[in-house]
């Protein structure tokens, strides 16, 4: 059976750990490999490696970090399919899907290119007499990332990319679900130039997310992955005076007027509410048509674009979607179906039940639709996180835009419509982070930035682009002044310095 290991000072975590975590192959349902799920001692290691690389990279000058960076992004396109093979592998996510992943994870890596010019610092000539005033950005230090089973190389890639090119030491916990793919990219990093110990990578459950929450040497924490989660990295983290980002669920809704292109609204949901099996949190589980005459044009056209579906192998290149990523997970998203149905939705397509011929104990969930939920559903509360999709009427414009900004997730949102009014309007008062204007999945370039509100994050600084710039750095303002011989009034000494 296959070991996953630590990548610990530029090599293998020496097989300390004593507890480990299955990782499933779930197109068979078959364990594949065990990966080691580490305590306090291997972070302890990983932490004096990081210390000990640390204060060389952050010395070393930004073009000569971003020529790392550079060497990285051709290393990871030259193996970008036997990347995508290997994630797709543990993830379930089809080979195209998974290029996907590590393409949007490519793009941060591109944006850190460029770093020399982002930490140019700022520069004030004549701030006061004689006086001038720069900021400079400095690395934290030893930055750390807890990363979820969904998007095992973007995610890893938003954070230790922006990271590491300011000049940080960075330790990656990654999904213990999915760990192979973080893994790759920690030793292509090495294999680009990075020295040892500038990107490690520490796998575990709570108890190795616990013992980085509470390192001393720990200043700053990213985390993504599911809400409850997130609150408790945020409390945790900030307890012991860290800086933390922590990044949660999502329940994304797909509003629909009654003049938008219901051919492309079908083709846009069928990917958007099914691809990756729904396991994404920009995924859109729920449509809100506006009026009943819109609903009922939309539902006639989504149920045999539904039926059109194609579940298969990961490997198969004309399946829509894949397997979910574990028999626990669908164990839980075929609950929830069960729960829409208990509180009086109307189930209309029912994907529970199905099993892919030669992989019946593939982790395979057909797509549902369900029709008529209201606001008052636990089944529309709760992010599904599965190839479900809920459609909820709203009998106008108002209740639409009300349906998600009162909901308790706000990563994303789409609206979809021909009138550039209702559109502006939607974007600057909808209560949520990241807006489509017919686009179903607004997912941000990596040179704009990622984030959600409400429960989707918690912290005040979002995922790369020039927020993961400054969340990664640190300000240092410099007021100099060279005083030409003579001495000041003594008066002026015992007064608040002013530039007056
Ligand atoms: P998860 O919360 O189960 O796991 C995320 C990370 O937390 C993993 O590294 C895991 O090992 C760790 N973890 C799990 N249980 C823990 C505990 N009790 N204490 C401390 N750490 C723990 O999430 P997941 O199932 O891997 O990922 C799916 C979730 O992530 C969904 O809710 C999805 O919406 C969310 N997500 C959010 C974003 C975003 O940017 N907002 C992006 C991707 C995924």
């Amino acid at each position: 059976m296959r070991q996953i290991d630590h990548v610990i000072a530029g090599g293998a975590g020496g097989g300390g750990s004593v507890r480990t975590g299955e990782v499933f192959d779930p197109n068979s349902g078959e364990i594949q490999a065990h990966v080691a799920l580490g305590s306090a001692a291997e972070l302890e290691r990983a932490v004096a490696a990081a210390q000990a690389a640390q204060p060389g990279w952050a010395a070393t000058n930004p073009q000569r970090r971003a020529r790392v960076m550079f060497r990285f992004k051709e290393l990871v396109e030259r193996e970008m399919d036997a990347l995508a093979h290997l994630l797709s592998s543990e993830h379930g996510k089809v080979i195209a899907d998974a290029k996907g992943d590590i393409q949007r994870g490519l793009e941060v890596i591109e944006f850190a290119c460029g770093i020399p010019h982002v930490l140019k610092g700022e520069y004030t000539q004549g701030a006061g007499p004689g006086i001038d005033v720069y900021s400079m950005r400095l690395p934290v230090g030893i930055g750390a990332g807890i990363t979820p089973f969904n998007f095992p190389a973007m995610i890893p890639m938003w954070m230790f990319g922006v990271a590491i090119a300011c000049g940080n030491a960075f330790i990656l916990k990654p999904s213990e679900r999915d760990p192979s793919v973080p893994v790759r990219l920690a030793e292509l990093m090495l294999e680009a130039g990075a020295p040892e110990g500038v990107l490690q990578v520490v796998h575990g459950d709570k108890e190795m997310v616990d013992a980085i929450l509470d390192h001393p040497a720990i200043g700053a924490i990213s985390f993504v992955g599911s809400s409850d989660i997130a609150h408790y990295v945020y409390r945790r983290g900030v307890e012991a005076g860290k800086r933390v980002q922590a990044m949660g669920g999502a329940k994304n809704h797909g509003i629909v007027m009654p003049d938008a292109d219901l051919d492309q609204v079908v083709a846009d949901l069928s990917g958007a509410a099914f691809g990756s099996a729904g396991e994404r949190c920009m995924a859109l589980p729920v449509v809100v048509p506006v009026g009943d005459e819109t609903a009922d044009r939309l539902r006639e056209k989504l149920i045999p674009a539904i039926a059109a579906l194609r579940v298969g192998v990961s490997t198969d290149a004309d399946a829509h979607y894949g397997p979910v990523v574990n028999a626990a997970h669908k164990a839980r998203v075929e609950q929830w179906i069960q729960t829409g149905v208990d509180e009086g939705a109307e189930l209309v397509v029912d994907g529970r039940g199905f099993a892919l011929q030669g992989h019946e104990r593939g982790f395979f969930i057909g797509p549902s639709l369900f029709d008529r939920v209201t606001p008052q559903m636990q089944s529309y509360k709760e992010e599904i996180f599965g190839p479900v999709l809920q459609i909820v009427r709203a009998p106008d414009f108002e209740t639409a835009l009300r349906l998600p900004s009162e909901h308790q997730y706000g990563n994303g949102v789409a609206i979809f419509t021909r009138n550039g009014h209702a559109a502006r309007e939607f974007a600057a008062r909808v209560n949520v982070g990241m807006v489509g204007i017919n686009v179903p999945i607004p997912v941000p370039v990596a040179y704009h930035t990622f984030g959600g509100w409400k429960r989707s994050a918690f912290g005040d600084v979002n995922q790369h682009g020039t927020e993961g710039v400054r969340f990664w750095t640190r300000v240092k303002t410099v007021t100099q002044r060279w005083p030409d011989g003579g001495v000041g009034e003594a008066a002026n000494a015992f007064v608040i310095p002013t530039m007056g």
